[in-house]
């Protein structure tokens, strides 16, 4: 039984009074350090910044036993949902296959928790050491995911996995026995949500309008394959079709009690995304959204809040987005004025053809186009405030936007004979020194699902640790569970669902500094820092 070890072997062991081994848990206790700033200007008309250190003295609990875990996704027979589904089963049975280039081997390259490192430290020569982040603390193992969930379209997945043509045959042939005993759940459907070119996959689904009897159908579902499978967690996750937005309204979907109520009527702006973050929300069960419609509406947030479940999104950050959030960083913080920000797509799978009608495809537009938000407005160098009336009039991404920003457009073909490689093609314009021009053009092929998979894997391994760890200030007695909102999700995420009123953070370095930054807290040790290398201390 390869789930039978629920407390993995810890191989790092860390020695300092600040951190305690029990038997259940890790008690780390941990000086959060930051800055709080004010922003002054002076009689003489010059700003300045009044700057005080703050210190909060933190402890953090983290479980050690990891529960047997199950992965639960929406569009379970889609190109994700197969190819997740294949790799995590050729990685827990080994399958190797035969390509035009040799013998090929399963792995979960790409995942940040599988196939990354972080520096732990240095050794007694001064040298690094990295570890796996997957070492860092007692995380699941992807083989060992119970994996299930919902799709409109029944078919096995030894069939689906055909249909998503993603994988090479010899491994197909080789996995179609075992994929063939998944079958995805009936699911919700509302045609206005997805694009009418999906209508005649929609053979799998729960019968009836009524959007209550819906959302316990799905209660159940999860219960049901919680006890089936004898999990003591399980993390839902939506990488189904993009659906529109719902229209956000009053007395609607704003409040937690609203969306409940909204539900019962089955009113129309209740999209199958939002009934599946609702029931997670209520089954207590961490929910995902993979896509960039709007599942988490501002009720649905709420409900998580009150109820204390996790929720993350939105919109896998697999490809082109990856890369902007990269480069625009980059450019801006080396000083460099991105002007123009074009990018192009084409792509033939069946999340292509599903983008191909102006609603789906204005949620992937929204989702894409934010990713440089932050990092424009961290420079106001390069980008200048502009006066209230230019910004009522600007036409910019950013509603109601108070600075300049780069012109910027996305544009998303559906092309069927490209399949499931998207081939992106980006032009970054950036204004240089002395109104020197500079041109980024950046052709990116990717396998879409192939990219998508270990992110996949990453969110739901990252969700369910962090359901095991809590925190406490200092002089406070009980523990506290993270925020609702897992904020620490962003690097996989194209458009970050933050606390509302809280800024994304898009910058993928920070993202994973962030993280690190956890990790590191739960074991005690402070963020690294290069600061050693820059003195004469050892
Ligand atoms: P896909 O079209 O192959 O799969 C989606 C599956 O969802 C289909 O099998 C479809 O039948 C099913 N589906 C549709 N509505 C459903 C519902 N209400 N309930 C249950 N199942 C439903 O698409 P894909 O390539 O697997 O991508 C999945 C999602 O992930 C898309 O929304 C896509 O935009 C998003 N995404 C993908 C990537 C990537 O790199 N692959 C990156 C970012 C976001």
């Amino acid at each position: 039984d390869p789930t039978a070890q629920r407390r993995p072997l810890e191989s790092i062991q860390v020695e300092s009074p600040n951190l305690t081994y029990a038997e259940d848990a890790l008690y780390a206790k941990y000086t959060f350090h930051s800055a709080s700033v004010d922003k002054v200007q002076g009689q003489d008309g010059h700003v300045r910044y009044q700057v005080k250190p703050v210190e909060k003295h933190l402890e953090f609990k983290t479980e050690r036993k990891v529960p047997k875990t199950g992965l639960m996704l929406v569009g379970l027979g889609g190109n994700n949902g197969t190819t997740l589904t294949a790799t995590v089963l050729a990685n827990r049975h080994n399958i190797s296959w035969g390509t035009t280039n040799g013998i090929q081997t399963p792995n979960y390259i790409g995942s940040l928790v599988r196939a990354s490192t972080m520096r732990l430290g240095v050794d007694s020569n001064g040298d690094d050491v990295h570890v796996p982040i997957s070492d860092v603390l007692p995380m699941v193992h992807p083989n060992d995911l119970v994996i299930g969930g919902w799709d409109i379209s029944g078919v096995p997945l030894d069939q689906a996995m055909r249909r998503a043509k993603v994988l090479e045959y010899d491994l197909q042939r080789q996995l179609a026995p075992l994929m063939a005993e998944y079958k995805p759940l009936p699911s919700i459907y509302y045609p206005t949500f997805i694009n009418a070119n999906q209508e005649d996959r929609a053979d799998n689904v729960i019968p009836g309008s009524d959007k209550q009897a819906h959302l316990e159908q799905i209660r159940r579902d999860i219960r049901e394959f919680k006890a089936k499978n004898e999990l003591e967690q399980v993390v839902v996750l939506w990488t189904a079709n993009t659906e529109r937005y719902s229209l956000l309204l009053d007395g609607v979907n704003d409040t937690a009690d609203n969306l409940l109520a909204a539900i019962k009527n089955s009113h129309d702006e209740v999209s199958p995304s939002t009934i599946f973050a609702v029931a997670s929300i209520l089954e207590g069960v961490p929910f995902i959204n993979g896509a960039p419609n709007n599942a988490l509406v501002p009720g649905a947030i709420a409900l998580a809040e009150r109820e204390g479940s996790f929720i993350g999104g939105d919109d896998f950050k697999s490809g082109q987005t990856k890369v902007k959030s990269v480069l625009a960083e980059y450019l801006v913080n080396a000083g460099i004025k991105p002007r123009l920000i074009a990018s192009y797509n084409h792509l033939g799978n069946n999340d292509g053809k599903n983008l191909s009608a102006p609603a789906q495809f204005r949620s992937k537009e929204i989702s894409k186009a934010s990713v440089v938000d932050d990092m424009v407005a961290s420079n106001h160098l390069l980008y200048k405030k502009l006066d209230k009336k230019k910004a009522d009039s600007a036409d910019g991404f950013v509603k109601g936007a108070s600075t300049e920003t780069p012109d910027h457009c996305i544009v998303i073909k559906y092309l069927p004979a490209c399949g499931d490689s998207k081939k992106a093609i980006d032009d970054y314009t950036s204004e240089i020194g002395m109104g020197g021009q500079n041109t980024l053009a950046i052709y990116n092929v990717c396998q879409d699902s192939l990219l998508a998979t270990p992110l996949i894997i990453d969110l739901c391994l990252l969700a369910e640790l962090m359901t095991r760890v809590t925190y406490k200030e200092e002089g406070s007695k009980d523990f506290e569970r993270l925020y609702s909102v897992l904020g620490l999700l962003s690097y996989m995420l194209k458009a970050p669902l933050t606390k509302p009123g809280r800024p994304p953070i898009n910058s993928l370095n920070r993202q994973r500094q962030a993280l690190e930054a956890f990790l590191r807290a739960c074991l005690a040790l402070q963020p690294s820092s290069d600061l050693v290398n820059f003195t004469q201390l050892n």
